[in-house]
């Protein structure tokens, strides 16, 4: 077995399946969001150049998150048992990705696409703003996080459909269905 990754829009439930892929398979979840956000609690100079660009809604340096994703491609624990989620965000991450994993003895057997359309992630968010009034999922930002995701994995989706890594799985599916369908894949590879 290989290393897999998981994309999928804000709001398409990417972060959960990647958890039930971890429970179920016994991998280790490489979220580069979480990592981050990890680094600003730590309150390092580091953490703050991080800060600087999240809070600006900027991607973070492709060098910084080059630098974090090869100390855990080092560390022999997790080898090919590992699933990105948020990673890589652009071409250049996923061609340095390909140049790591060989340089570790590891590769990618599966990228995962879950593709839900802005209708539904609209209609997701309405129904959790009613429920919880959250203030910063309103729907504009909503749409634009959308058209951003969708124009920036673009590429990436690209690079790894050439090849032959890629399996778009419907994401207007319930969360079981979708957790099934993902399970009887993994369980291929
Ligand atoms: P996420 O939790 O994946 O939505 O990430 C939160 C923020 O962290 C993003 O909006 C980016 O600013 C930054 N970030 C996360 N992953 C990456 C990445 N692979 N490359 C660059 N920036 C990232």
């Amino acid at each position: 077995m290989g290393n897999i990754i998981i994309f999928g829009p804000p709001g398409a439930g990417k972060g959960t399946q990647a958890n039930n892929a971890v429970n179920e398979f016994n991998l280790f979840k490489v979220s580069t969001g979480d990592i981050l956000r990890n680094e600003i609690d730590k309150k390092t100079k580091f953490g703050e150049i991080i800060k600087l660009k999240i809070d600006q809604g900027l991607f973070v340096d492709d060098k910084i998150i080059n630098r974090l994703i090869e100390d855990i491609l080092k560390n022999k624990d997790n080898h090919n048992r590992l699933i990105f989620d948020g990673y890589p965000r652009n071409l250049n991450q996923a061609k340095t990705l390909n140049l790591l994993l060989s340089k570790y003895g590891q590769k990618i057997d599966l990228v995962l696409k879950l593709s839900v359309s802005l209708e539904t992630i609209k209609k997701r968010i309405s129904e959790r703003l009613s429920l919880e009034k959250r203030a910063d999922d309103s729907e504009d930002i909503a749409i634009k996080r959308y058209n951003t995701y969708e124009k920036s994995t673009e590429p990436v989706i690209d690079f790894y459909k050439k090849l032959n890594l890629l399996k778009v799985i419907d994401g207007e599916m319930s969360i079981d269905q979708i957790n099934k369908e993902i399970s009887d894949i993994i369980n291929l590879i």
